[in-house]
This record gives C-alpha cells, structure tokens and sequence, in this order.
C-alpha cells in the first residue's frame, strides 16, 4: 500500500461546511488536500495542482460529478488521475454503472467516516499505480537516443526496473494482506461470502472450527439456507431484503440457541466483478453478547440506586423534567415527597446494615403499593419520591393513604429488634404551570416538611384547603403564593415615570406585582422575605417578566420603557437568565421597551456572570437601571463596571432633597458623574411639586414618586400567559 501522506487530494463537494470538515481532519494525514465546491473550481484547481487523487460527490450543481469524471477521463493531462464518486442516499446499481462508465475507479456510498475516506483512497491509489506500472510497456521510443548502448539495452533495462517496481508493489499487497489476515483473526468474527446468486461461497476457518464443520460444508448452501440454523428470523429477513437491492447490511440478532442467549451483529456489503457486475455479499457475524449486556448494565448503574434498585434521584429528576415539558393543559400528575421518621434511630440501635436492610424492604413495599404506570425513586438518604402519572388529588391522597396505611402496619425485625416505622408525606399536585423541575421538588418537600413540624408520621397536601386552614407562619405564604401562582391571582401594577425636562404626560413605567387574597391585594413585601427564604423567587420574577413581555409583545404600549425589578436570587439564577435571554431573543420587539432593575449588591454576588447576562441582554437591546442608587458609596466605584443605562437615585436622598444640603449634595454629585458617564438618572420617591423642582434644576432626566403618579392596575386586556 502507498504511504498516503504522499498523496494529494482534491475533494470536489458543495457542502462547504462538510469539505471544511473533512479537510480539516485529513490535512494531517494526506500530503495536501485541496477542495472545490463546483466543477469549474476542481478543473481549474487540477490545472494548478494536479492532485494525485479525485474524490468527487455526484450530486455538484450546474455540472454533475459524472460529467465532470468524464471530462478529467478525456483530458490529455489528468486521464491518469483516479476518480472516485460518492453518492449521498440510496445507491442503486444503475448510479454504480454510470460512475463507472464515467471512467470513476470506485462509486460509492457517501463515505461515514474520514477512515472511511482514508481507506478508499488508500486502494484505489495503490490499485491505480499497480496498474499504471503494468500498462507502462516500453514501446515507447525515447525522445532522446541513450548514448551508451543500443535501444534494447536501454529497454530491457527500463524493463527491468518496471519488474522490480512490480515486485515490490507485490510485495507490500501480500504483507498487508497477511496482516489484514491477522486482525481479521483476532477479532474472532465470522467472515462470509456469497455469490450473485446468494450461495455461500467462503466461510473463514475460525467460523468453520467453532461451529464444528468440515472443510466445504458451506459450499452450495444458500446464505439463508446455511445461517437459518443459526440465526432468528429478522437477521434472515434482512439479509433478504437487502440483498434484493443490493443494499448495505448491518443488523443485531439473536442466536437460534435456547441453551445459550447470544446476541450477534451481522454486517455485509455488496462487491463486484471488475466489468462492475454484481458478484455477491461480503460480510462479518460479530458475537456483541458481551458489549451489549456490559453497556446495558453500566447504564442501570448509572440510572439506579444500588441498594434498593430503584431509580436515583438524578434519573427521577430527568425524567420528571421530561414529564413537566409533555404535561397537557388538561393533564395532572401528583409528586410525593417521603421521609422516613427517626430513621437514625434504626442506625443507632441495630446498626447500618439493619437500616439498609430496612430502605430495601420499604422500597419494595412502595414498589408493589404503586400503579404500574408510577415511578418511585430514592432521592436521598431515607428520602424517596413518588410520581403518580395522570392522577388527581383525590386518587392520589387515597393511593398514598392506603400505602402509609401499610407503613404502619408494617414491622421491621432485626435480630430480635422489632421496629415500627413513621412515614412523612407531601404531595404535590404538578399541573401544566411552567415550574421547573426543582421548584417542583421543592414544593412538594415543603409540604414533607409541613408533614414533619405537624407531628410527623402523616400526609400534607400542598395547597390543600383543609390543611392549610391550620397552616401558619411561612407554610400559610407558602402556600398562598403556590395557589396565586397556579390560579392566576397575581396581577401587574403599573407606577409612571416622566421625563425630568418635560411636563407632558407619563411615557415610561416600573411594573409592580400585587397577590390576590380574596377581596385584599396584597404587596410583595408580606410575602416576599418568605418566598426568598424558600427559593422562590425566581417563579416570581418570571411570572412578571412573561407577563410584561407578552404584554409589550401585543404592541399595545406605544411609550418608551417599562421597567422590571430582577431579584437577586434570579440574577444569579443561571437557568433564569438563560431563559430570559431566550424570551427575549426570540422578540426583538420587545426589547427595546424593556428596562430591568438590577440591585449594585445583587450584580457583586456573582459579578461576571452578572454583568455578561446584562451585556448580552443589552445587545438585544434592553435597558438596565442600577436600583437603589446611592445607599453605599461604594457604588460610584461599581458604577464604572456595570453595564447600566440608567441608576435609580435611592428615595432615602431625593426625600430630603428640600430640607437636608447634603441630600440635595449628593444627589447633584451622582447626577454629575453619571452625566459623564453617559448614564441616565431616575429619581425616585418625588412625593410633591418641591422635590420635583429641585431634581429638575439640577438636571434629573426622570422623575417617579406619588407626586408624579400612583401605581395603578395596568391594562385588563394583559393577556395572561402563566397560569
Ligand atoms: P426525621 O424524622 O427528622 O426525618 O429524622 P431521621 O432520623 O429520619 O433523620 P434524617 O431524615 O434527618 O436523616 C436521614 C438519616 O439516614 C441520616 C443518615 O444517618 C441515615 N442514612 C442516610 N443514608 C443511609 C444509608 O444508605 N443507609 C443507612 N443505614 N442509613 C442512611
Ligand atoms: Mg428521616
């Protein structure tokens, strides 16, 4: 075989992206590789370079690769150069022939792998000089009359080493034949071969010996007829279809063996006569008995708790999230959250094994208390979780209160220990409202928790009616948030801002959020610090943003801004910023009305992450003001970082802008510097007619405050979009 990093290529495909690909990969191992995307580009570029190699797609726009093969076939100074084609899709004896007769020295399928390529090239390269050493008979005269000798001295010694030539390509067959020999060997495969007709015309010996059979056994005997003795129906049923049209075969079957379960692949390809007529099939049976059960089994282990068997909590988690994004409008599944009571307790008294023992009973029994169509899990210690598909609250409390009803008429027996277990439950009911699946889990282990501080070994629902008339304290928040949420109680304030410079009307707003509690609407701060504390946060922030954005996205708002409060929580909140960036792409619209407020102590948690979130989103061309501006002096420092169109001048100054010189100081000192900056003011908290004075004179570009509006509910026609 020839060294093909000797060899240049010229690779003639429209897909660009696919030849840069390819390229890229065999640049290391050809000696060049050019590349043309159209005919005209390969002809010119063989005028240049003539590469030792053409390998070429069919399908080239304005002249087809056959036509092109046929050109390079009749030209005086490339008819040497081997073609190959490739076709993408199916690949039908008529393409093969037409290729062929094009003067193409292969037609192939397009090639899967760059070894793919490599190896093509490779033969047809080494068959093309083989044959050219061949042909090259010295008849030739010489153009010039060797001076030394006579004519037939100087031919035979051309012939001479023409025959060495030869012998040395030989040579090399032979020794990479042998080798090809060897590692067919070691792979212990089967190799077969048939005839155009399907009768077996080579089985390998190492086949012959292992299944115990003389020498020519297989001779005469059909493919089928051979291997149905072996194999089951489907491999035999491919290899018939496939052998009808021609076509390549790769398929994994079992073997006919009751005693012994195998499974095997069985690969094969057609090949041909050099005249390119079909001779037959050539192909492999691999045993992959081992390499399935092996990666089967590496895959249970990696889905699976090991003890009990059951599915570990990562994998819960991944096929719940699966479950959130298929959920219908309609559709209702039910999460349970378990906690054992006083598991330690069994640790302590018999010991770990005896506590193991005991998690791998109780997952059986959750198992078997189940529907089929339900998946319990172990996520934690002595935690575990239930998910009821396709089940409401009332069939879930009865499902879960029958299976606790087996808890507590359970004992665990350890060397002569007997144990009663207590059992906390939460259920969630999970409807189609845009959670994700972390504050599911969340939520429902709430209510485990609510299960724990109620007295332990019972069930909570979470926003169940009749327990929430005894919740208190943050469980009662919890819980009203959860029901605002899910049944669209929360509704969008709106407080106008106006232009510092000019007295029309408002054209600029902040969006405030209310809670519906019966007849009361409720500001965010009774509930705000407990849903932080929970981690909630962000399902709030969301429910704002996708509300507003759709709102603006109505094309409803004709003013300049609104403008939104992002917490901290959410800021630093990677799977809130990536999906606000999405939203938000998707509406370029909306962007530009579009202003968030960001805290300076919320962005310095996590600053990169902060201020490339915010650069990104300003690239899409939203706004951002730096809220509460002025309460830390460190913020004139920060100022300089932050990627802000606007800061917030904090209320605690602007109050006291009339009465206190230093207020009134060091707002003008902040107007000043952000004036250089080129950022923009908004003032805050302007209650009368005084205040607005002042912030003007000093030059404040927007004023927001009682005095300039109060928050009123915005537009009923908001549509609403998270229910
Ligand atoms: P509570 O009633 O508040 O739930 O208390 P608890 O005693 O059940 O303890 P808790 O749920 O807070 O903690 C679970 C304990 O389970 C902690 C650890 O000692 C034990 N544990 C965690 N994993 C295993 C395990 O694989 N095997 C055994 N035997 N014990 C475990
Ligand atoms: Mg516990």
């Amino acid at each position: 075989m020839y060294n093909i990093n000797k060899i240049s290529i010229l690779l003639v495909e429209d897909d660009a992206d696919l030849t840069q690909y390819w390229a890229g990969h065999l640049a290391s191992r050809f000696a060049h590789v050019y590349r043309a995307g159209h005919a005209f580009e390969a002809l010119e570029t063989l005028h240049r370079h003539a590469p030792d190699i053409v390998m070429m797609d069919v399908g080239l726009p304005e002249m087809d690769g056959y036509t092109l093969c046929q050109e390079i076939r009749d030209h005086p100074d490339f008819s040497h150069i081997p073609v190959i084609l490739y076709k993408s899709g199916y690949l039908s004896a008529e393409d093969q022939r037409h290729g062929l007769r094009s003067g193409a020295v292969r037609v192939m399928n397009k090639p899967g792998s760059i070894d793919e390529i490599v190896e093509v090239v490779q033969a047809a390269y080494t068959e093309q000089r083989v044959k050219m050493v061949v042909d090259s008979e010295p008849d030739s005269a010489p153009a010039t009359e060797p001076k030394d000798g006579g004519y037939a001295d100087f031919l035979t010694r051309q012939l001479g080493e023409t025959i060495n030539q030869l012998k040395k390509e030989q040579t090399a067959l032979s020794r990479a034949l042998n080798r090809y020999k060897d590692f067919a060997y070691q792979r212990s495969d089967f190799f077969w071969e048939t005839d155009a007709n399907g009768l077996l015309t080579f089985l390998d010996a190492g086949a012959r010996n292992r299944l115990g059979l003389p020498e020519n056994h297989y001779r005469g005997v059909t493919f089928i007829d051979f291997f149905g003795r072996f194999l089951s129906a489907d491999g035999l049923d491919q290899f018939t279809q496939v052998f009808s049209r021609l076509g390549v075969l790769d398929v994994s079957c079992k073997l006919r063996d009751r005693n012994n379960f195998r499974i095997v692949r069985l690969q094969g390809k057609p090949y041909y006569h050099a005249d390119h007529g079909f001779a037959g099939y050539r192909g492999s049976l691999t045993d992959i008995t081992d390499t399935k059960l092996t990666s089967e089994k590496l895959y249970f282990a990696a889905h699976h708790d090991a003890m009990t068997g059951l599915l570990n909590a990562q994998a819960f988690k991944s096929l719940l999230e699966s479950e959130l994004q298929m959920l219908q409008q309609n559709e209702r599944h039910v999460l349970c959250y378990l906690d054992l009571d006083f598991f330690k307790e069994v640790n302590d008294r018999a010991g770990h094994r005896a506590g193991d023992q005991l998690l791998v009973q109780l997952a059986d029994l959750f198992r078997r208390k189940v529907r089929s169509n339900d998946v319990v899990a172990r996520i934690g210690g002595d935690e575990f979780a239930i998910l009821l598909r396709n089940c409401n609250l009332d069939q879930a409390r009865r499902l879960i209160q029958e299976l606790h009803n087996s808890i507590k008429t359970f004992r665990f027996y350890w060397e002569g220990q007997r144990f009663e277990i207590g059992l906390s439950i939460g259920l969630l009911q999970i409807e189609n409202s845009k959670l994700s699946v972390s504050e599911v889990m969340d939520l429902a282990d709430q209510a485990c928790y609510a299960a724990k501080h109620g007295g332990r070994n019972q069930i909570r629902v979470f926003g169940d009616d009749q327990t929430s008339g005894k919740l208190t304290g943050d469980a009662l928040w919890l819980e009203k948030f959860h029901t605002a949420v899910n049944s669209d109680q929360l509704c969008l304030f709106q407080q106008p801002i106006r232009h510092g410079r000019r007295d029309s009307g408002s054209n600029a707003y902040e969006v405030l959020v209310r809670m519906r509690d019966g007849e009361r609407l409720i500001t965010p701060a009774h509930f705000l610090s407990v849903i932080e504390r929970y981690k909630l946060t962000a399902i709030l922030d969301r429910w704002v943003v996708y509300k507003l954005v759709d709102y603006l996205d109505s094309g409803e708002f004709q003013g300049e801004f609104y403008s939104v409060n992002i917490s901290t929580a959410s800021l630093c909140d990677p799977e809130f910023r990536q999906q606000a960036y999405a939203l938000l792409a998707e509406r370029p619209g909306v962007s530009g009305k579009l202003c968030f407020e960001v805290t300076e102590s919320s962005a310095m948690e996590n600053l990169d992450a902060a201020i490339e979130f915010m650069s990104a989103m300003r690239k899409l061309g939203c706004r951002f003001a730096l809220d509460d501006f002025g309460t830390g002096f460190s913020s004139l420092s920060h100022l300089k970082n932050l990627p802000v169109d606007f800061v917030k001048l904090d209320g605690v100054f602007v109050r006291g802008i009339v009465t206190d010189p230093v207020d009134f100081g060091l707002v003008e000192s902040i107007q000043r510097i952000a004036g250089l900056m080129n950022i923009q003011t908004i003032a805050e908290y302007v209650e009368n007619a005084e205040i607005a004075g002042k912030l003007r004179a000093i030059g404040v570009d927007y004023l927001q405050g009682y005095h300039i509006g109060h928050p009123e509910m915005m537009s009923q026609k908001t549509p609403a979009i998270m229910h």
